[in-house]
């Protein structure tokens, strides 16, 4: 019998996991499909900038800390497993156009971030622009953060997935967990295809599925499905280096020429079908910040589903209500950011270790 059970292995799961595992903990990961091909493969690998030691929020709280510790997180994994997950300080900007209405936001997001200590390098759209010259020319405001990193997350999770697996993690693919054998306030076992699996801990890491898994043993913990659409164009030589913003639609380039643009938000249940609208509103999107991408190429689009939680917090930490089970889910656009914060918390949760953040591990008892 492992420690610990994992149920869901996207990026959440696996970073738990992995995390677990090189701590000395036995830990087996159940997943419905296939590992990592869910919300964590279709997100975009953006990494924005934070630190702890200003932050004032739980959401910057948890930016900061995760944002200290990627670099020797994708290290560790990119040594031991050999695979190179893209992880680098790409650069970032968030720019408005003089057509959305809110520019005025800026600089109290600028000085938000500046509080906090994260570094904005300039705010001056004549600057940004001469750094960018291939930004269109009527940008009605624009700042820089240098410190802006990205991961490539398909790479990323195949690193995960070897490096647990080398950890001597049990990956069960193909193991939709649906029923769950529960004594008074503990979990006894969860059976899935056929198996039934018991541990002394379970953490229920199952993104967009897991307010509807959670129902199922009576808590209700508001998460729920968002879909987000993402192009993906080719251009070569790339346009632009940095990741470029613009509120909530990006454009994020890749080395090899590749320009991820992203994203809707569409409340469509788990239906993961892209549709024309969205796709050409985000080519639409995309031209109109950098006006030379109308020669790209059209590679292919793909949706994935956000585990969205109102509350705007993801939940981590243990489950009031039993006293051997955790949850890690609701991380929305955030969760390949936050990976290896969540790790670390429900790492320190579980072996009864000092927690970093103990007000963020706080789960609602619903
Ligand atoms: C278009 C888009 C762009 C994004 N961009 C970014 C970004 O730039 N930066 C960032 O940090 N985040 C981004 N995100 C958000 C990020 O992808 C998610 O927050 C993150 O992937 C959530 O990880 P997860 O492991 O909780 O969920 P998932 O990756 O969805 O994994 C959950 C897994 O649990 C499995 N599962 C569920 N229920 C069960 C069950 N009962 N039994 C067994 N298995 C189960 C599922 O099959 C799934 O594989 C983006 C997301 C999208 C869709």
């Amino acid at each position: 019998m492992p420690d610990v059970v994992v149920i869901g292995g996207g990026v959440i799961g696996l970073s738990i996991a992995w995390e677990l595992a090189n701590n000395g903990s036995t830990v087996r990961v159940l997943e419905q499909g296939t590992f990592g091909r869910e919300a964590s493969w279709a997100g975009a690998g953006m990494l924005p900038p934070g630190n702890l030691a200003l932050a004032r929020t739980p959401e910057a709280r948890l930016r900061g800390a995760t944002h200290a510790q990627w670099p020797d997180w994708a290290a560790s994994l990119e040594s031991l497993t050999g695979i190179e997950i893209g992880y680098h300080r790409c650069g970032g900007v968030e720019v408005r156009l003089p057509e959305w209405p809110n520019a005025s936001e800026l600089p109290g997001l600028i000085s938000s971030l500046r509080s906090e200590g994260v570094i904005v390098e300039t705010d001056d759209v004549a600057e940004v622009r001469r750094r960018i010259p291939t930004l269109a020319t009527d940008l009605a405001a624009a700042f820089s953060m240098p410190e802006f990193c990205q991961v490539r997350n398909p790479r990323y999770l195949a690193a995960l997935q070897a490096g647990c697996e080398m950890r001597g993690v049990e990956l069960i693919a193909g193991a939709p967990v649906r029923q769950v054998e529960v004594t008074g306030n503990r979990i006894e076992s969860v059976r899935a295809a056929g198996d039934e699996h018991r541990a002394a801990e379970f953490v229920i890491a199952g993104g967009a599925w897991s307010g509807e898994f959670l129902r199922q043993i009576g808590i209700h913990l508001p998460i729920e499905p968002l879909k987000g659409q993402i192009v993906l164009l080719q251009a070569n030589p790339l346009p632009f280096r940095s990741v470029i913003q613009v509120g909530r639609e990006y454009l994020v380039p890749r080395s090899d020429g590749r320009i991820l643009v992203g994203s809707t938000e569409e409340r469509s249940g788990f239906d993961k079908r892209t549709t024309a609208r969205a796709v050409n509103d985000l080519i639409g999107f995309a031209r109109r910040v950098v006006p030379d991408l109308a020669d790209a190429t059209f590679e292919k689009c793909w949706a994935g589903l956000r585990p969205y939680s109102n509350t705007g917090q993801p939940f981590i930490g243990r489950l009031p209500q039993f006293v051997n089970a955790c949850v890690a889910a609701g991380h929305f656009r955030y969760g390949l950011h936050l990976s290896p914060v969540t790790a670390l918390l429900i790492r320190q949760v579980l072996l009864g270790q000092p927690v970093l953040l103990p007000e963020e591990c706080h789960v609602p008892g619903f």
